[in-house]
């Protein structure tokens, strides 16, 4: 708390009383707290993969270029690296748009079981390549929504790709929409039956870099970000979006859209 006294001076020239300013900086120091932790985590996020790229790229220098398997193989890391990073970067300056401009979304009507049928269409292939069964459960009939179709599928993106990372091969995630008519809301439903999160790290699992395991995310090609992205631009739509999650059984993440009125385009 900060305390500023200010003498009153009375227009005749007398001085009298005293004005007192109490004013809040915990939120200011909170901020400031949470601006150096922002950058400290972008700079370790960013010096990991360059460290890699460049102990693999010193490895070729000093021969390993003459093993063609050893090559290949050294090659494949820098390029996985070099993508994860640049990844990384859009996440960010997404994130820095979102904070310095607000959101803005191009609203329209649209068919919500088929923005969920393209969203599965687009993970079709990495789940079958990773053992995954992947299924939409969607009613018959669903009212359309009316929601910026780009930001529902980067979030419908975020949360399907999170629940193939982290399911086992052998495991199912499934994609799934109901109607909340009297709310005018639609759910949609992300559930897999993965590895699941500790109870202690559910509640900040939302915060920007905040992962359970980092070298696992990591491992994965995560930034660490897709969380926080993804509630950022559910919450741009009035809508909210929750996580529960059982470790060792899987995680279920639910958000609801609005449901288009009538006359809205
Ligand atoms: P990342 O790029 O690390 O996946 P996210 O912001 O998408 O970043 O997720 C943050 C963290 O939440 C992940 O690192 C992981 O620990 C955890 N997480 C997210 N989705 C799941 C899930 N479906 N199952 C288990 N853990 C998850």
């Amino acid at each position: 708390l900060r305390v500023t006294f200010t003498p009153l001076q009375h227009d005749s020239g007398k001085k009298g009383g005293i004005i007192a300013v109490l004013q809040d900086i915990t939120e200011q120091a909170r901020l400031e707290q949470q601006r150096r932790e922002f950058v400290a985590n972008v700079s370790h996020e960013l010096r990991t993969p360059l460290t890699t790229i460049k102990s693999y790229t010193e490895a070729l220098l000093e021969g390993a270029v003459d093993d063609p398997e050893l090559s290949n193989r050294f090659l494949r890391v820098t390029m996985t690296e070099t993508e994860r990073m640049i990844r990384l970067v859009n996440d960010l300056l997404q994130l820095s748009r979102f904070d310095s401009q607000g959101i803005h979304l191009h609203r329209k009507r649209v068919n919500v079981i088929r923005l969920l049928q393209y969203a599965a269409d687009r993970f079709s292939m990495m789940s079958e390549q990773q053992g995954i069964r992947l299924t939409l459960e969607v009613p018959e009939q669903l009212p359309e929504a009316h929601v910026d179709q780009d930001a529902i599928n980067q979030v419908l993106d975020n949360l399907l790709s999170n629940a193939i990372k982290y399911t086992p091969a052998g495991g199912s995630v499934a994609l799934r929409a109901m109607v909340d008519r009297q709310q005018k809301k639609i759910e949609i439903v992300v559930m897999d039956n993965g590895i699941g999160i500790p109870a202690r790290d559910l509640k900040r699992i939302f915060e920007r870099f905040y992962r359970v395991d980092k070298a696992r995310s990591r491992g994965q090609g995560g930034t660490g970000l897709g969380l926080a992205i993804a509630r950022e631009l559910v919450q741009a739509h009035g809508a909210d979006i929750e996580i529960n999650s059982k470790i060792n059984e899987g995680t279920t993440v639910g958000f609801w859209i609005p449901v288009a009125e009538e006359g809205e385009a």
